[in-house]
């Protein structure tokens, strides 16, 4: 069943609560690098705003292990924040506490108020599993979010890029305002839909393109897509933990020889339910991973004391060929060591390969992070059906988990 939005609640009057992931890139000055993770948040924060609720955002920026950190203050993005509404957003200190306590109580209809971030305090990163075992631990968590509960009537989940944690602020406060409206926003709305219609209606062929440092990081997704999609493309270094498992000399590339059993196994599972894996036909490969460094394309073994970092032209070309006339794509991760070019050429022809098939009407999903990234850097963004704002979450829900912190909140 779908979740209620904010959309579906009255929001006149009421001070509403809302977790944002305004996790955003800061310079060493602490000047904003990309404010998209700010836009984004805006339907639903003007959607608030304009139907007369008082708004008071919160969200956590890096990872300051609980401790106050100025470097990872929020103030940068209440001050972009204003300049984007237009209007005053009052900052506070802290994220609890009785002068949060008090400009909370004093904040007005159509008025916007950020906190400071939330990781300041360590409970908000307190696992569940960890409070479940341990009663102190579960009481602070309790009482943090207790503290920020306090402060609204309604909540508001907006947070995609969190949404697989369970966080005090996305899973404990939902759970202690019982009996107060707790929906989504529409930025995880358009998430949902967008990830759930993909995998579960797909039009086909439906391809899905993995990519990334380790195969065990993608195990998950591969098992899960294995049984929907007709075809999975593999690049990245992971694509060397399935050639050794084939029996084939990897050289110094990346590798896990953890997993050749479980690459032997995923091969044949997908064999088994006639979904095609395709994997790389040639490596280009470098002795020294560093700009500029020497390489050559190799086709079967890689030698000892060089190291693959992308595909080669041959696969690039294959790949190209696969993802033509695909109607559905997910991609997740990238071909190779894209951050250093030339060894980014075989994720800008996947790119382009994949805006091409949307333009050509597939629907086609990005699985934010590092291929998110290359996309924006090649200036396709506009050319793909959906980029999501969340990696980690995103790889999840391709894997298909459930949301602990999206499952407790209001159904429509
Ligand atoms: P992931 O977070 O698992 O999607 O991995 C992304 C990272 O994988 C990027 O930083 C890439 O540089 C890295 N990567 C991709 N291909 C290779 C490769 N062939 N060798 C080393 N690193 C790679």
């Amino acid at each position: 069943m779908a979740k209620k939005t904010v959309a579906d609640i009255e929001v006149k009057g009421k001070k509403v609560l809302m977790r944002c992931d305004f996790n955003v890139p800061l310079d060493d000055d602490c000047n904003i690098t990309s404010d998209d993770r700010i836009t984004k948040a805006l339907p639903t924060i003007n959607n608030i705003l304009q139907r007369g609720g008082a708004l008071i955002l919160m969200s956590h920026l890096g990872r300051p292990k609980g401790k106050r950190n100025q470097k990872m203050s929020l103030a940068p993005v209440a001050e972009r924040l204003s300049e984007l509404l237009d209007t005053d957003v009052i900052f506070t200190d802290d994220c609890i506490g009785h002068q949060t306590k008090a400009k909370a109580k004093a904040l007005k209809s159509g008025q916007c108020m950020l906190l400071e971030n939330l990781r300041f305090h360590k409970e908000e990163t307190i696992k569940d599993e960890a409070a479940r075992e341990d009663t102190q631990l579960r009481q602070a968590k309790d009482d943090f979010a207790r503290e920020l509960a306090d402060l609204a009537d309604i909540y508001v989940d907006d947070a995609f890029g969190t949404a697989h944690r369970d966080n005090a602020s996305m899973y404990t406060v939902p759970v202690v305002m019982q009996g107060k409206p707790k929906v989504i926003g529409f930025l995880i709305e358009k998430e949902l839909e967008f990830l759930g219609k993909t995998l579960s209606e797909p039009e086909r062929p439906f391809i899905a393109i993995l990519g990334g440092a380790k195969v065990s990081d993608k195990i998950g997704v591969i098992e899960n897509l294995i049984d929907k999609v007709d075809c999975i493309l593999i690049g990245g270094a992971m694509a060397y933990t399935f050639f050794k498992a084939d029996g084939r000399a990897v050289g110094n590339s990346l590798c896990e020889d953890g997993f050749l059993d479980k690459a032997t196994e995923l091969v044949k599972q997908a064999k088994d339910a006639d979904c095609e894996m395709v994997f790389p036909i040639d490596t280009v490969v470098v002795r020294e991973l560093k700009p500029g460094a020497e390489n050559k394309v190799v086709t079967g073994n890689i030698d000892s004391g060089w190291n693959g970092v992308d595909i080669g032209p041959e696969s690039r070309q294959l790949f190209v060929e696969k993802l033509r006339g695909a109607k559905t794509i997910v991609w997740n991760g990238p071909m190779g060591v894209f951050e250093m070019p030339p060894f980014d050429e075989g994720t800008k022809d996947v790119a382009l390969a994949v805006a091409d098939a949307t333009v050509k009407g597939a629907r086609t999903v990005i699985g934010g992070g590092d291929s998110a990234s290359a996309v924006t850097k090649l200036g396709l963004e506009d050319q793909i059906s959906h980029i999501s704002t969340g990696g980690g979450a995103s790889l999840e829900f391709l894997e298909g988990k459930k949301f602990k912190c999206l499952e407790i909140l209001d159904e429509k």
